[in-house]
């Protein structure tokens, strides 16, 4: 057995005991029939459910005794929780703990409790990417930074490519058909993306610039637009082919392409309702298959040496004040949403987005995702700051211990 394996297995094995532990925790009532004799207690057949394996049963019964009409047993929460975390329904399993919480006035339970949701979002932490042009030979890479003089349209459910490389419109059309299913996944809980989406593949940075929309920064090398003219609306990506070096820019194909994308879904989800500028590129590049590790390295140092950006400001920062500090804003804007996306389901991460599309602060709507009471005698963004700036350093310490 692999040791990851025996690690989970021991891991069960511990929440299993560890719900044992907690729902027969405190004096327990022997069931009666109705004429008073002692009979086999639900709470104990519904563990033996958990116990053996039949999370389903272990569930049902669960809900059954916990929301009971004339006498509801809260404790019975905690074994729909561990059932539903079995089943690695790990949102569902939030919301049974939560509503255990609800009614515990337990110190030692609610710790229990709190330390078990936190498993849960760290159960459900969203997978690596697959990395597009890992998979691509050398030759092929080669190939891909030739170009044509004519163009080669590629259309597929969603998007119509055009590039002066065949096999490039080829590759484009599934690589961006399977980034949108991805995103759309993460961000949309699988609502199909409703537009089509043009498109357009320049050779390099110069001819890019003379291309894409006239908002493109100088800086980029990508960009998306959405534009309505006479009741016709365009939804249109820009890309550039090759790098400074005239190869073939594996950054476009990875972090570039995913990232505006990812710009488009959340322009369709946000619609007309304003997004935090640092949280819109945040997500934007979580999306990306690769994170740029020197972006979490540059957020972690700036925070240390009391030279970045305030969390207070960088969420409200609006694009103008931006230029002339990209760096350090696309750095904390990064790992500040890696920080909350890791300790969030992909539930709440969805439901932290619609907050702030209905006009929460972000503090407000990290409260809201994450079923923290509101408390105004201790408001969330002095605590959020703290936990964010330890995470940064210590990401950034991490990173660079590696590269030694
Ligand atoms: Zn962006």
């Amino acid at each position: 057995m692999a040791k990851g394996s025996a690690i989970i297995l021991v891991a069960l094995g511990v929440a299993v005991a560890g719900v044992c532990w907690a729902v027969t925790h405190g004096p327990s009532r022997p069931a009666l029939s109705p004429d008073g004799r002692a009979t086999t207690d639900p709470l104990h057949d519904a563990l033996d459910d958990l116990a053996g394996g039949d999370f389903r049963a272990a569930e049902r019964a669960g809900e059954a005794i916990a929301s009971h009409g004339v006498m509801p047993r809260p404790r019975a929460w905690l074994i729909v929780a561990a059932s539903r975390y079995r089943q690695q329904r790990y949102g569902a399993a939030i919301e049974a703990y939560r509503n255990y919480l609800s009614g515990c006035d337990s110190p030692t339970m609610r710790r229990y409790v709190t330390q078990r949701i936190n498993d849960c979002r760290a159960a459900s932490a969203p997978a690596p990417h697959r990395v597009p042009s890992e998979q691509l030979s050398p030759e092929r890479l080669a190939a891909l930074a030739e170009v044509d003089d004519v163009v080669h349209a590629e259309s597929t459910d969603h998007f119509v490519i055009r590039s002066r490389n065949y096999d490039l419109s080829k590759l484009l059309g599934a690589e961006a058909e399977a980034a949108l299913r991805r995103i759309c996944q993460d961000l949309l809980d699988g609502r199909a993306f409703p537009h089509s989406v043009d498109i357009y593949v320049w050779r390099d940075r110069r001819e890019y610039l003379n291309n894409a929309s006239a908002l493109a920064p100088e800086w980029s090398d990508g960009s998306f637009s959405v534009m309505h003219d006479d009741g016709l609306v365009t939804w249109r990506i820009d890309l550039t082919q090759l790098d400074a070096d005239g190869g073939f820019s594996t950054r476009m194909l990875d972090r570039v392409l995913p990232h505006e994308l990812c710009h488009l879904v959340l322009k369709d989800l946000f619609g007309d309702a304003p997004c935090p500028l640092a949280v819109n590129e945040g997500v934007a590049m979580l999306a990306e298959a690769r994170c740029d590790p020197q972006r979490l390295v540059l957020a972690g140092a700036a925070v240390a040496g009391r030279r970045g950006i305030p969390l207070a400001k960088l969420l409200i920062l609006p694009a103008e004040q931006v230029d002339g500090n990209e760096d350090l804003f696309y750095a904390e804007a990064l790992s500040f949403l890696e920080f909350l996306r890791g300790r969030m389901t992909g539930g709440e991460f969805r439901g932290f987005l619609e907050h702030i599309k209905s006009g929460s602060t972000v503090p407000e709507a990290v409260e809201r995702a994450m079923g923290i009471p509101a408390d105004n005698d201790a408001p969330l963004m002095p605590a959020l700051t703290t936990a964010w700036e330890d995470y940064a350093i210590a990401q950034s310490q991490m990173l660079r211990a590696l590269e030694r």
